[in-house]
């Protein structure tokens, strides 16, 4: 756990977040700027700076976040018409808070290619 990282901050519950799914090892919440009517984010409780960082120090706990990521889906009721999970991943791909996040995104046909 990093004091100044603010989902490690989440996970501890010293910043408030709107909690959709916990599990031992993972905690899923809304995302505080939505960008779809389902925009949650699904994180490790463990820190790693991004997916394949946490996918190489503990592939289980990678498959736990996509696991996850499903269940957020179904439980919005996404699942049937599609969605989409995205792991932005460094400067080119506009990560912004560096503790790995899956973000999980529905509700609405999405574009492609992405912005
Ligand atoms: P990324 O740009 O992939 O690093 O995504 C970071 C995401 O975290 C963005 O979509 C933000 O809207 C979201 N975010 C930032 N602060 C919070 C917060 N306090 N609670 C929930 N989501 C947040
Ligand atoms: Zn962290």
């Amino acid at each position: 756990m990093s004091s100044d990282c603010l989902f490690c901050n989440i996970v501890e519950r010293s910043v408030p977040a709107t909690i959709v799914h916990e599990t031992g090892s993972v905690l899923a919440f809304r995302d505080i700027n939505p960008q779809a009517p389902t925009h949650v984010l699904v994180i490790p409780k463990a820190h790693h700076v991004d997916a394949a960082s946490m996918a190489a120090a503990d592939p289980a706990l990678a498959g736990e976040v996509l696991n996850v990521a499903g269940t957020v889906a179904a439980d919005d009721g996404v699942d049937a018409a599609g969605y989409r999970l995205v792991f932005n991943t460094g400067k080119d791909g506009q990560q912004t808070v560096f503790h790995a996040h899956c973000h999980v995104l529905g509700g609405r046909g999405m574009e492609w290619p992405p912005g």
